[in-house]
């Protein structure tokens, strides 16, 4: 069973059948037209609402809700566990909960989003993929091509960490480093796609990339339903993994699955502070650049649906160091066993600060969505540790631990 589905133009809202097979909207120049899927889910409430709490194994469970025609790509994404943190919320005086995509195929959040696109690509008899990535979009578009036998082209910007390089390579992609940041390597991935008719699985354009990371907020909705947060605390790139939070979180809630809805928290870096200045109408801090390169990201094409989502759930948004986001990678390491690479460590930075300025209050409850794996990029983590101690090789010349 499939949803039926029309794409809808987010700034003129005109709308297009899928067998159009266009990405964005034309009226718009090239800027915005964003296209939102939308469901007819009638159909779809009953088989889901009947798993509800049966576990997760992962994002296929939420089929009847995804605009798939029948593929699924199974490479394991989704079904990440929903994890207490009792450190940091004696820490913090805030309870904190964890949903860990770290455990994602590929490391990442992305990997929910690649399971839709390969599967659509494969419906749509699409032969090359491609898209522009800060990194671990690549890597997961890239093991996902592999796994469905597509050829795979992407591109990145040149300061790309090398972990993020090798791992697409290894999956058999051709990687092209863009010299330039996140923008230009979009940019050409855009006039390349449009050329040689590949197919463009850019986040930032593509609607079913949303689609697709919205099964975590169907898991977040699914696996906290008991006791809802006040807030899902999420760093903003794109903005499309905040959007599509809160649109499978929202839908559960429409489908009477969960009772109420949380409040979104989107933090971004100081280095890349498009979507918190739209949203608040002000400048954030001058920037620079981020060490957070997952949400690098200058000029972002998902700002209005990440700022609708922020609006609808009446949340907040906060800018962070790369200083307080590098802390934060260590406590979460430190307080909950949790290596997390420093984008979705900037969450912690972010309800910390939240947390400072009362936006969030003592007593709330707050979940942070663990985007990424930290060991892709452990050179970023490098200066935040002491490092290893030399010994000689006699027992008593090793200390306790402090
Ligand atoms: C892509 C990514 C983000 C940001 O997501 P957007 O959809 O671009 O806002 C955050 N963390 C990690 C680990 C990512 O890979």
């Amino acid at each position: 069973m499939n949803p039926t589905i029309a794409l809808e133009c987010i700034d003129c809202g005109r709308v297009f059948v899928p067998a159009d097979e266009r990405l964005v909207c034309p009226d718009h120049d090239g800027v915005g037209g964003i296209l939102d899927v939308q469901y007819d889910q009638s159909g779809a409430r009953e088989a889901v609402a009947a798993g509800v709490g049966e576990g997760i194994d992962d994002l296929w469970k939420y089929a009847p809700l995804l605009p798939t025609d029948g593929h699924a790509v199974d490479l394991g994404a989704g079904g990440t566990p929903l994890l207490d943190a009792p450190t940091l919320s004696r820490e913090l005086g805030v309870t904190v909960r964890l949903k860990d995509e770290r455990g994602n195929p590929t490391g990442s959040i992305k990997d929910r989003a690649s399971a839709v696109l390969t599967s659509r690509a494969l419906a749509g008899d699409e032969s090359v993929l491609t898209c522009a990535s800060t990194g671990n979009a690549a890597a997961s578009l890239a093991g996902y091509a592999a796994r469905t036998g597509l050829d795979c082209c992407i591109f990145v910007p040149a300061d790309v960490p090398e972990g993020k390089a090798v791992q697409p390579l290894v999956y058999g992609a051709d990687v092209y480093a863009v010299d330039g940041d996140y923008d230009d390597a979009f940019s050409l991935c855009r006039r390349v796609a449009a050329n040689r008719e590949w197919y463009d699985c850019s986040a930032a354009v593509n609607p079913y990339a949303v689609e697709g990371l919205r099964t975590v907020g169907h898991e977040l909705a699914e696996q906290s339903r008991a006791s809802v947060p006040d807030w899902i605390v999420y760093p903003m790139g794109n903005g499309c993994g905040l959007a599509a939070t809160w649109k499978g979180f929202r839908e559960f809630a429409e489908l009477g699955i969960v009772e109420e809805c949380p409040r979104l928290l989107g933090v971004q870096a100081e280095g890349a502070t498009a979507i918190h200045d739209r949203f608040t109408g002000e400048r954030a801090r001058a920037g620079g650049e981020t060490q957070a390169d997952s949400i690098d990201v200058g000029h972002p094409h998902n700002a209005q649906k990440a700022c609708r989502a922020l609006e609808d759930s009446g949340g907040a948004t906060v800018v962070v160091s790369d200083r307080e986001i590098l802390d934060a990678e260590r406590t979460l390491g430190r307080t909950e066993g949790i290596y997390a690479e420093p984008a979705s460590a900037a969450t912690l930075a972010g309800l910390e600060s939240a947390v400072d300025a009362g936006t969030v209050a003592p007593g709330d409850s707050a979940t942070l969505v663990v985007t990424g794996t930290g060991l892709k990029d452990t050179a970023s983590a490098r200066d935040l540790v002491d490092g290893v101690d030399h010994v000689p090789d006699t027992p008593a010349a090793v200390p306790d631990p402090e």
